[in-house]
C-alpha cells in the first residue's frame, strides 16, 4: 500500500467521507478502536499507523473496518507509516486465535509481535567509501595498496578499508580527500546470508532418511501436517530435521525453528552454520535492540531466511512459512508463564496451519500429548529407535539409597554421594573418561536451620526458604531475588554457630565431590544468578560446558542446564544425586517430567564409541517411574502414563483451565475467589475445584488464591470462562489471571 497522492478537485465532488478503520493498539485494550484514516487511504488489515491515544501517539495496525458510524467526524486520525510497512495478514489471523484461545486480549498478544523499537523507521543507512576516477598526484605504496584493494568494487567503511589494507586510517582519509575514493551508502544492516541446503549434507541412516523423505515431501506438499520426530537421544533428530530445513529452502520461503531458551546455544548455531555454511538469524532474550531491529526487518522482508529462536520467535513477521520445528517439543519452558499465558508447541502447530505448512514436534520424550496425537494418527509419527554410528544408550542402575544408607552415614562426611555412585567415579576418572552429576538444585543448601531455637529462614514476601550460595555468601528467595548476606548468628535467639545448612544443592554436592577427589579438575554448571525470571539468559553457563566440551574439566556438577542437546563424546558416567527430586509436587504432569529430565540426563552418557553408564539414587526404587527408566523401557512408561491419564480424564484426555487470583491484599483476594467459586456457571461435563491457596500461596508479596476447572474434551472451555469471569466483579486492586492449559501449578 502507498500512501496517496493529494487528489485534484474533480468536477463531479464525490461525498468526501475520510476513510475509517478498527486499529488495535499493542496494550491490553478490550479490542481494536475505530481511527479516521487520511482521505483516500485504503490501510488493508496488517498495516501499521502511528494512532493517538491520549496525549501520546503509539504505534498500531489497522485490524479491520470500523464498528462505528463511517465518516465520524470526532474520529482521531491515524496515520500509516512512512513507507507503509504491515504486518502479514496471516500473522494478524494467528494474533486473533491465540488472543482468543488464551482468554487474552488481543493488543497484548499484538505487543508480543511488534517487540522491536524502530523495526518499522527508516532503515539508517552508514557510509562506506569505493574507489573513485580520480588518481591522487602523489602515489605512496601505502595509498596503492588501499587503492588496489579497493580495485574490487566492495564498498568499505574506512577502519574497514584500512584494515584489509593493512594501512592507517589516515590514509584511507587522504584518498577520500583527494577524489580517488568516494562515498557511498549501504544499509545500517549487512544483510543476511542465505543458508545453502547443499552446504554438507551427511549421508542418513535408513530410519534417518525414512524420516528425512517424508519430511521433505511434507515439506514440499506446502500444506499443514503435523509430525512428532521421536527418536532416542543421539539418534540424528537433528540432522533429520535440517533435512526437512533444505527442502523448505528450496521453496524460497522461510524456516523457524523454535528451541527452549535454554538449548539456544552457540553450539546449536555453529552446527547450524557447519550444515548449512551460514548461521541463522537468531531470536531471544539476550538480543541488544539492534539486533533486534536487524532480524526483525530480515524477517519482515523475507531476507532472513531461518530463525533459530525461543518462544517468542512465533510472533515474527514471517512472510510465508514452509516448515516449523519445535525441538525438545517436551520442554516446559515453551510454556510462557507471565504475561499472555500461552504453549509455544501448541501455538506453533497453530501458526503452521494458518501458514499452510508442516511443523515438526522432536523429542527424545514427547509430551503425554503429542505421544496421544501420534498414535491416534493425528501427527505422523516418526521413530528413530537407534542412537547413530556405534552409540549404545547407557545402561541405567538404580542406587537404592535406604540400603547404602547406612554406608553413607558411617563415611566421614559423605551425606549425597553412595559408595557405588563414588566407585563408579573413580573408575571413570581412571580411564581418562568424563562423569556428569546432577542434581536440580541451585545453591549450597534449600534451607538454613537455626539448631538452638528451630527459627527457619524464609523469605518475608514468598514464604519460600532462603537457599543458601556459599560462594556468594548469600541466602536468596528463587522466587523473587531477594537477598541477604549469609548471618553468623540465629537473629531470632541471637546464638551463634547454630545455623545449619539442610539439604545438598549443587554447590554442596561439589564441596563434597571435592572432598573425595581432590585431583578431579571439575566445575559448576547452574544459572547461578538468582532468578527473577522463570529462566535465565543461555549464555552464562556457557563456560562451563564448554570446558567440559573440551575436556579441561573431568566431572561437571549441574542442574538441568546440563541435561539438554549438548554432547560430549567423552562424558561416560552421570551419576543423578537425587532422583526422587520433584516426583512429589502433585499435578498431573509431575510423573511425565521427572521420568522426561531423567532420561533426557541420562541420554548424555555415552554419545560416541565409549559405552555410557548412568547411576540413579532413589529411596523409591520401585517405583514406576525408576522402575521404567531402570529397565529402558520409555514405551511402556507412556502407556502406564496415558492410561492412568485416561482413567483421571487429565490432559490430553480432558481440558484444564486455572484461574489464578491475586493482590495484596489477602482478604480482597480470598473474597474474589469465593465469589468466582459460587458464581461458576453449572455445565456438563464441567467441574469446578476451589479455591485453595496456591502452591506459592504468597508471592512477592501478594496473596495467591487458584480455582481450576476440569472439562471434557468437547467442552469449549473458553466460552465457558468468559461467561463465568463476566458474571463477577473484581475490584481494580484484585488480578484474575486465566492459564488455559495450565503446565504447572504454582
Ligand atoms: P539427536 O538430535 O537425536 O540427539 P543428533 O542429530 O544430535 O541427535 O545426532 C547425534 C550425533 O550423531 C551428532 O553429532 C550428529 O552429527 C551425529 N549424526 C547423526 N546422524 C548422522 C549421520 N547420518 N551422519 C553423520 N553423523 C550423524
Ligand atoms: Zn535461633
Ligand atoms: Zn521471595
Amino acid at each position: 500500500m502507498r500512501r496517496p497522492e493529494p487528489k485534484p478537485v474533480s468536477d463531479a465532488p464525490a461525498p468526501q467521507t475520510a476513510p475509517c478503520a478498527g486499529v488495535l493498539l499493542p496494550r491490553p485494550l478490550a479490542g481494536a478502536y475505530d481511527y479516521k484514516l487520511p482521505p483516500g487511504c485504503n490501510a488493508p488489515r496488517g498495516t501499521l499507523v502511528t494512532a493517538p491515544l491520549g496525549n501520546t501517539e503509539m504505534l498500531g495496525v489497522v485490524w479491520g473496518p470500523a464498528e462505528g458510524v463511517v465518516g465520524d467526524n470526532r474520529l482521531k486520525l491515524a496515520e500509516p507509516l512512512e513507507g507503509s510497512p504491515a504486518l502479514p495478514p496471516r500473522l494478524c489471523d494467528f494474533i486473533d486465535w491465540v488472543a482468543d484461545y488464551t482468554l487474552t486480549p488481543p493488543g497484548a498478544i499484538l505487543a508480543m509481535a511488534l517487540r522491536s523499537r524502530g523495526a518499522f523507521e527508516p532503515e539508517a543507512r552508514r557510509t562506506a567509501y569505493v574507489k573513485g576516477e580520480a588518481v591522487p598526484a602523489r602515489l605512496s605504496q601505502a595509498r596503492k595498496r588501499a587503492l588496489e584493494v579497493a580495485a574490487d568494487g566492495l564498498a568499505r567503511s574506512i577502519s574497514g578499508l584500512a584494515e584489509d589494507a593493512n594501512v592507517s586510517p589516515a590514509v584511507v582519509r587522504g584518498l577520500v580527500t583527494a577524489g580517488a575514493l568516494v562515498a557511498t551508502t549501504l544499509p545500517e544492516f549487512a544483510p543476511f546470508v542465505a543458508p545453502d541446503p547443499a552446504f554438507a549434507a551427511v549421508t542418513l541412516g535408513d530410519d534417518q532418511a525414512r524420516a528425512a523423505s517424508a519430511l521433505r515431501q511434507a515439506v514440499a506438499a506446502e500444506k499443514f501436517s503435523a509430525h512428532l520426530l521421536d527418536g532416542v537421544t543421539g539418534s540424528g533428530k537433528t540432522e533429520v530435521y535440517f533435512e526437512a530445513v533444505a527442502a523448505a529452502l528450496s521453496t524460497g520461503k522461510q524456516v523457524l525453528i523454535l528451541l527452549p531458551e535454554i538449548a539456544l546455544t552457540a553450539q546449536f548455531l555453529e552446527r547450524f552454520a557447519a550444515r548449512f555454511g551460514t548461521r541463522p538469524a537468531e531470536w531471544h532474550s539476550d538480543l541488544s535492540q539492534k539486533e533486534r531491529r536487524r532480524v526483525y526487518r530480515a524477517v519482515m522482508r523475507g531476507e532472513a531466511r531461518v530463525v533459530v529462536g525461543a518462544r517468542s520467535a512465533l510472533f515474527l513477521p514471517f512472510q510465508s512459512l514452509s516448515l516449523i520445528v519445535v525441538d525438545e517439543e517436551h520442554e516446559q519452558a515453551f510454556k510462557q508463564q507471565d504475561g499472555a499465558l500461552y504453549h509455544a508447541r501448541d501455538m506453533a502447530v497453530v501458526r503452521a496451519r494458518i501458514e499452510h505448512c508442516p511443523v515438526v514436534l522432536a523429542s527424545a520424550t514427547p509430551s503425554l500429548e503429542s505421544f496421544v496425537n501420534a498414535a491416534g494418527g493425528r501427527y505422523v509419527h516418526h521413530r528413530l529407535p537407534r542412537r547413530h554410528g556405534v552409540a549404545e544408550l547407557p545402561a541405567v542402575r538404580l542406587i537404592d539409597l535406604r540400603k547404602e544408607r547406612d554406608e553413607i552415614d558411617a563415611a566421614v562426611r559423605a551425606q549425597w554421594l553412595s559408595p557405588p555412585l563414588r566407585a563408579a567415579i573413580a573408575e571413570t576418572l581412571a580411564a581418562g573418561e568424563q562423569a556428569m552429576l546432577f542434581l536440580n538444585r541451585r545453591g549450597y543448601a534449600p534451607l538454613t536451620l537455626c539448631e538452638a531455637c528451630g527459627h527457619k529462614f524464609t523469605c518475608p514476601s514468598c514464604a519460600t526458604w532462603l537457599v543458601e550460595h556459599k560462594y556468594r555468601r548469600r541466602l536468596a528467595c528463587h522466587q523473587c531475588g531477594y537477598e541477604i548476606a549469609a548471618p553468623n548468628a540465629c537473629p531470632a535467639c541471637q546464638e551463634s554457630g547454630t545455623l545449619i545448612a539442610c539439604g545438598p544443592g549443587v554447590e554442596r554436592v561439589a564441596e563434597e565431590f571435592a572432598a573425595f577427589f581432590p585431583a578431579a579438575r571439575y566445575a559448576i554448571a547452574s544459572s547461578d544468578t538468582v532468578q527473577s525470571q522463570p529462566h535465565t539468559g543461555p549464555l552464562e553457563v556457557q563456560g562451563p560446558l564448554r570446558a567440559f566440551a573440551r575436556q579441561e574439566i573431568d566431572v561437571l556438577i549441574g542442574t538441568q542446564i546440563v541435561a539438554k542437546g549438548h554432547h560430549f563424546p567423552h562424558l561416560t558416567l552421570v551419576g543423578v544425586v537425587d532422583a526422587d527430586l520433584g516426583g512429589a509436587d502433585g499435578d498431573v504432569r509431575a510423573r511425565e517430567r521427572t521420568f522426561q529430565l531423567l532420561h533426557q540426563v541420562a541420554g548424555r552418557a555415552g554419545r560416541a564409541e565409549k559405552p555410557g553408564m548412568v547411576l540413579l539414587q532413589t529411596r523409591n526404587p520401585e517405583d514406576a517411574v525408576m522402575q521404567a527408566l531402570g529397565r529402558g523401557d520409555r514405551d511402556g512408561f507412556y502407556e502406564q502414563e496415558r492410561a492412568f491419564r485416561e482413567a483421571a480424564a487429565a490432559p490430553p484426555f480432558g481440558r484444564l483451565a486455572a484461574v489464578i487470583v491475586s493482590g495484596y491484599d489477602g482478604e480482597a483476594v480470598r473474597e474474589v475467589a469465593r465469589a468466582l467459586a459460587k458464581a461458576a456457571p453449572a455445565a456438563k461435563d464441567v467441574k469446578v475445584w476451589g479455591p485453595t491457596p496456591a502452591f506459592y500461596a504468597l508471592l512477592r508479596g501478594q496473596t495467591r488464591e487458584r480455582l481450576l476447572v476440569q472439562a471434557g474434551r468437547g467442552v469449549d472451555v473458553q466460552a465457558y470462562m468468559r461467561a463465568w469471569l463476566a458474571s463477577v466483579k473484581v475490584p481494580s486492586a484484585v488480578r484474575v489471571t486465566v492459564d488455559v492449559d495450565p503446565v504447572s501449578f504454582f
